[in-house]
Order: C-alpha cells, then sequence, then structure tokens
C-alpha cells in the first residue's frame, strides 16, 4: 500500500522527457507528499493533494477511501465484506457488515505490542499536581481484571452496564472493558441527579451498575455512592453496584454491592476478547432531544472506532508521542471519542482531567500544560471566556511552549474569546480549531483542519467538512440551498461511518427526528452560515434545545420539572445569551391560582427541583412569574416572542396578529423590565 517516494526512471534522457519527468515529478512529489500525509492516500488513483482527498471521500468512490482507511487502521478479527449497506431515508445505516473486531483490542493489546511502557493515559487528579500515569499494559492489565469480575457477575454479551464514574482511568476501563466482552456501556454524567440516573438506568435496561464511593471536583467532594443508591431505588432490574474507592472514606455496602478493586485483585489480568461484529452496539449515550424525554443514542463498533480514530489524527494533527488533552468529561461524547477512543485507538497519550479550570486558581489548565508537556489542548469555549476574565497573567506564567493545536467544542467560540485563545494561550502560533459536532455524529465533523498546510483559518468558523462529510444547507421549503454567503438548516447529505445509528428501543423516533425532517439527508438540529468562501459557520439549534456550558439540554425537560412543581400553572423555558455559560435558562411560569406562596420561595424551590431531577447545570437562571404566556389561538406558547423579549429586541417582536391576546406581550415586557431592577439591585 504504501509508495515508494523520491524515484524516477532512467528512461527520460531527452530534453521533452526530461520536462515530463519534471511534472511528473512534481505530481509525484505531491502524491508522495499526500501519502505521507495519509498512507491510504497512496492507493487511490488520481488523488495527489489533500482537496482531492477530500472529494474521493465524498465522491461515487466514497466506499474505496472508507474501505482502504478501515483496512489500515483497525485490526480486525474477520475482515469485512461490505463497507456501507446504508438508506438515510429509512434511516439504515449498516459499515463493514461481515466484519469482527473488538474495540478493546484495536485500543489496547495491538499497542501493547508494539510499546507496552507507552503512557496511555495521564490522569489528572482534581489534587493538583498529584498525576497518575497508566501504561498500555496497566490499562489492558486493568481492563481484562474489571472484563473477568463484569463476567463472573453475569455480564453478557448484549447486555447493557451503566457507568457512572469521574473521569479516571479506573471509568476509561470499565468502558473498554465492556467493549472486550461485548457488553454496551452506557456512561451517565456524574452531575446528573438520582432521578436523572435512575431514568437512564431504566431506559438502558442495565442490571449494573458501576461507580466509586465519593467523586472529588474542584476540592469539593460528591457522594456519588449515595446517589446510586438512591437512584437504584426505582430501578428493580439492578443486580449488582460495583463500588470503586475514589477517596478513603467508607461508604455503606448492600449485599448488592461489590467491592471493586478487591475484587478486582483476585481476577485474572488475561480476558479473551469478545468477536463482535462490526454493527454490534457499543455503547449508548443519552442525550437531550425537544420532548421531556431524554434519548439514548446508539454507536457501534467498527465505523465508530474508526471515525473516532481518523477525527483525532487528522483535526489535531495528533502524532506519536504527542500528549493530547481533552478536558471534557467522559459522561459526554467528547469524553467519549477524544479522551478515550480515538486517542486509544491511534496507540496515543490522553489525559483525563477530573478538576475544574479554576481550581485551585485560573492558572489550573496552562500549569498542566506546563506539567504535562500537552501538545493538544481540546476544551471549550465556556471555559475560555471564563478564564479570558481573570486576565492574561494566569496564562503568561506558564510554558505553554509544548502546544501545537487548539481546539474547541460544544458551542459557538464568539470572536473574543478564539482571539484570546489563539493570541494569549497559543502566542499566534498554534492553529485553533473549532470542532463541530455532536453527539448524534460520532466524531467532529466540520473543522478547519486537516487543511493544506497553510490554510486560513478564520475565528469562530468550523469552516471545512472532514472526510466523508458532505454538508448541505436546507431553505425553509426544504430545498438545498446551492448558493454560498447564506444561511440554512443544516444536514449532511450521505452517511458517515461514525454516526448513530438509532435511538435505543426507538427507532422510529431517531428516523423522525433526524431522517425524515429532510428525506434522504441526516438533519442535524443546527443553522448554519456559509460563507461566500464556502466555510460553515454554525449558527446555533434550530429546535427547542439550549447548551448550556456546553451542554445540551431540552427546553422541555426543564419545563417538565418545574411543571411538576405544586405551585405552577405551566411554564415556558427558553435560553438566553450568557456571556460565560454561552447559554443560560430562563423561566416563565405561571402560578396556579390557588398558589399563595411567595414568589422567592417558590424560584428558590422550583431551581432546587431542576437541580434535584436533572442536574445543576439545568437550573434556571431567571425566574419571571408572569399572569399568562403568549399563545396563538390554537393554544401554541410563542417562544419567539419570549425570546425577543429577554433578548431586548423588542423591534422584532414580529408578526403578534396570531397572539390570542396581543396585550399579554406588554405584560411580560414589563415583568421582565421589573425583574432585571430586581436582580440589579440585589
Ligand atoms: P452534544 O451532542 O451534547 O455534543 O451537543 C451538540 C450540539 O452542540 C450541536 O448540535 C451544536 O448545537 C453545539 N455545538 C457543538 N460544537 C459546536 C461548535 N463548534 N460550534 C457551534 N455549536 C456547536
Amino acid at each position: 500500500m504504501w509508495l515508494r517516494c523520491g524515484r524516477t526512471s532512467n528512461y527520460f534522457t531527452s530534453f521533452s522527457c526530461r520536462v515530463f519527468r519534471s511534472r511528473l515529478d512534481v505530481l509525484g512529489r505531491r502524491g508522495c507528499k499526500t501519502a505521507a500525509f495519509m498512507p491510504e492516500a497512496a492507493g487511490f488513483e488520481g488523488v495527489s493533494s489533500r482537496s482531492e482527498l477530500q472529494e474521493l471521500s465524498v465522491s461515487r468512490s466514497s466506499s474505496s477511501f472508507w474501505a482502504a482507511v478501515a483496512r489500515h487502521r483497525l485490526s480486525w478479527i474477520s475482515p469485512f465484506t461490505t463497507v456501507q449497506d446504508c438508506d438515510l431515508s429509512r434511516g439504515r445505516i449498516k459499515w463493514f457488515e461481515g466484519g469482527q473486531l473488538n474495540v478493546s483490542v484495536n485500543c489496547l493489546d495491538r499497542h501493547v505490542h508494539t510499546c507496552p511502557d507507552r503512557v496511555a493515559l495521564i490522569w489528572e487528579r482534581d489534587e493538583p499536581g498529584s498525576e497518575v500515569r497508566v501504561t498500555y499494559r496497566q490499562l489492558l492489565e486493568m481492563t481484562c481484571r474489571v472484563g473477568n469480575l463484569l463476567r463472573r457477575h453475569g455480564v453478557k454479551r448484549g447486555d447493557c452496564v451503566t457507568i457512572y464514574m469521574p473521569t479516571c482511568p479506573l471509568a476509561v476501563a470499565s468502558m473498554l472493558a465492556c467493549a472486550r466482552i461485548g457488553a454496551a456501556h452506557n456512561v451517565v454524567f456524574a452531575g446528573f441527579s438520582a432521578e436523572a440516573l435512575s431514568e437512564r438506568i431504566r431506559d438502558a435496561q442495565s442490571s449494573v451498575v458501576i461507580t466509586v464511593n465519593q467523586g472529588v471536583r474542584g476540592g469539593k467532594v460528591t457522594e456519588l455512592k449515595r446517589t446510586v443508591d438512591e437512584a437504584v431505588q426505582s430501578c428493580p432490574a439492578i443486580r449488582r453496584v460495583f463500588v470503586a474507592m475514589r477517596t478513603e472514606a467508607a461508604v455503606v455496602m448492600t449485599a448488592r454491592d461489590v467491592a471493586m478493586e478487591e475484587e478486582m485483585s483476585t481476577e485474572d489480568a488475561v480476558c479473551e476478547p469478545a468477536a463482535m461484529d462490526s454493527e454490534d452496539i457499543l455503547f449508548l449515550l443519552y442525550t437531550s432531544g425537544s420532548t421531556g424525554k431524554p434519548k439514548g443514542l446508539v454507536h457501534t463498533q467498527a465505523g465508530y472506532l474508526l471515525y473516532a480514530a481518523l477525527t483525532h489524527r487528522y483535526v489535531f494533527d495528533y502524532h506519536d508521542g504527542d500528549v493530547f488533552g481533552c478536558v471534557a468529561d467522559i459522561g459526554w461524547i467528547t469524553g467519549h471519542s477524544y479522551s478515550v477512543y480515538g486517542p486509544l485507538a491511534n496507540g496515543g497519550t490522553t489525559v483525563l482531567f477530573e478538576s475544574t479550570p479554576i481550581y485551585p486558581d485560573p492558572g489550573r489548565y496552562w500549569e498542566m500544560v506546563q506539567r504535562l508537556k500537552i501538545n493538544q489542548f481540546y476544551g471549550a469555549p465556556t471555559a475560555i471566556r471564563l478564564l479570558l476574565k481573570y486576565g492574561d497573567q494566569w496564562v503568561k506564567k506558564y510554558d505553554r511552549s509544548s502546544l501545537k493545536t487548539l481546539g474547541s467544542v460544544g458551542e459557538p467560540i464568539n470572536t473574543e474569546a478564539w482571539e484570546w485563545y489563539y493570541s494569549v494561550v497559543g502566542d499566534r502560533r498554534c492553529p485553533v480549531v473549532d470542532t463541530w459536532w455532536q453527539t448524534e455524529t460520532g466524531g467532529i465533523c466540520i473543522a478547519p483542519r486537516p487543511s493544506d498546510p497553510d490554510a486560513e483559518i478564520v475565528p469562530g468558523m468550523a469552516m471545512r467538512p472532514f472526510f466523508g462529510i458532505k454538508p448541505v444547507l436546507m431553505d425553509t421549503e426544504g430545498k438545498v440551498v446551492t448558493s454560498n454567503n447564506t444561511s440554512g438548516a443544516l444536514c449532511i447529505a450521505q452517511p458517515w461511518p461514525g454516526m448513530a445509528r438509532s435511538i435505543h428501543n426507538n427507532h422510529q423516533r431517531f428516523t423522525e427526528t433526524y431522517c425524515q425532517p429532510y428525506p434522504g439527508y441526516f438533519y442535524t438540529g443546527d443553522g448554519a452560515y456559509r460563507s461566500k468562501e464556502g466555510y460553515y459557520q454554525i449558527t446555533g439549534r434550530l429546535d427547542d434545545v439550549i447548551n448550556v456550558s456546553g451542554h445540551r439540554i431540552g427546553t422541555a425537560e426543564i419545563e417538565d420539572v418545574v411543571n411538576q412543581c405544586s405551585a405552577v400553572a405551566e411554564s415556558a423555558v427558553i435560553g438566553i445569551s450568557h456571556d460565560i455559560k454561552g447559554q443560560g435558562v430562563y423561566a416563565f411560569v405561571v402560578l396556579k391560582k390557588s398558589a399563595d406562596a411567595q414568589e422567592s420561595d417558590v424560584s428558590r424551590q422550583l431551581k432546587e427541583a431542576v437541580s434535584k431531577k436533572i442536574a445543576k447545570y439545568a437550573c434556571p437562571d431567571h425566574i419571571q412569574i408572569v399572569k399568562r404566556l403568549p399563545k396563538t389561538r390554537s393554544g401554541k406558547i410563542m417562544r419567539r416572542v419570549l425570546r425577543k423579549v429577554v433578548e431586548r429586541e423588542l423591534d422584532g417582536l414580529g408578526d403578534l396578529s396570531t397572539l390570542d391576546d396581543p396585550a399579554v406581550v406588554q405584560e411580560i415586557i414589563d415583568g421582565h423590565a421589573e425583574l432585571l431592577r430586581k436582580q440589579q439591585s440585589q
């Protein structure tokens, strides 16, 4: 597959031949450069540049691109027989069928064979300066012990294990152990409440949970085992709870609970990997949609792993020996794809960050970059905006010369934050890659890199589609917009290996949400602008999903909780711009006539309820008690009006003629002004 570079034939002697030869040389060199960039390119006829590689990956020959990449980058137990069998209009997505592999073997064993003592994980513990390094050999052993432990306790191929843990090596080993024995994992962000956890355990039909006694983050201890105890009370199917010890504190253990490290130590350090079909489930990951019920997106084995590995390698320009620092929590898709699967599939060294950007002080990230010599740093705009406010001195105090690429993910990065990231953090040396993607896409779909090495990067723009990604914009009539310098609903025109395959237990919801709005296309739920140069910029969600500090939450989920409070008749929740979090939560609440509670008490109760039933990050920042909500004559809440009021765009309220009673708008405007006055005087 590898093409030898730099050789030309002796055949060329005449002048014309020399001219011809020099042209061939140029093409050859370009081809060689492309092959040096991506070895598989050597096998692609007529591809001599990165843009041609991109074109091939979305052309009719896209299967040959993906076949070569899958053969080259994954280790197969048995080779695949078909590359893709997809029909987006029907929600059928299948890649590399006939093939069998084991994801944990791809992430561990094959690197243990070549470089067992290479560091796989650097666990940046909450306690500053106390990092723990785990080699590939150690991680494989840990994974095998967990795999054997799970098997001994009856976990079988096809089961689903819920993992409720902070970001730590044992959490990674637990994910990989599931992959090893053929079970799916369902990692639930350890900031979710007991109710949110139990809903996800039940929906995933898990009979086993893995957790820790306590979590530690930002110097604060959280009682994770206690939360699990509470959650499983309403999960009768739970047979076992494995409890690892993050701190010294003893916790109450019942007959159902297993002391994880203790039992692991008696397990064999070798665990036979299951031969998994490409399309078997690797994991479920719950995310918010526009209804009150979170959806468990289904990702499968080969396509997901390949896509995570390829994007990790090329978007961040990751090379052997680099230290990759993704600071996302493993409870989100970014943690799955870029703390765990992408880097480990590539044999990389990946940092697991357990802390917060400001603990013990706002220099935490950069002190860590200096100490661990991080080469690629991948974080969220919300943290960048927060740190920017603390000033440059916290950054400049530390040596950041190891940094080569800076990444941003989770929400749009505003120009001010982008510039600060680029010039202060990266000293104007490192490309900033604003990466657009989502839980559904499995990996990065639009990012400034890979592109030609000196290709421009426009601040705050994700810009260029990744290999295999064909973005399109749709107009309001559902037609593809072909011109540039225009906006529309962002869809992806053809399937790619990393995309989610389904919603657990509800394939119909999957097709309705993603495949039917624009038949034949994958609908992302985001809006985008395409510049006159053809670059993409994400403009935000088009549905009732908001993005708080890079965490997705459906407004309907919050409304469900608010409406359950005894004093509340109805509510409408919207997102509001927030200078640190990107978006905050604004709740309009109508109280029952009979309710005689003080407004301040109601606000407190509602915040408590949201944090108890969902998570703290979903708590409303503002609660405005109103007499009624603006509704159309058919009873639909006009959220557009609410959004315009809170964003103070009163000139843009638009057509109010369909409102049942237009007078309600003035009430809302007055109430909003009053709330602001109160908040400012506090
Ligand atoms: P999640 O599935 O939780 O990762 O959230 C995905 C959503 O976050 C997307 O649908 C976007 O709305 C938003 N998002 C992620 N990355 C970006 C980005 N680089 N620019 C703008 N929005 C983003």
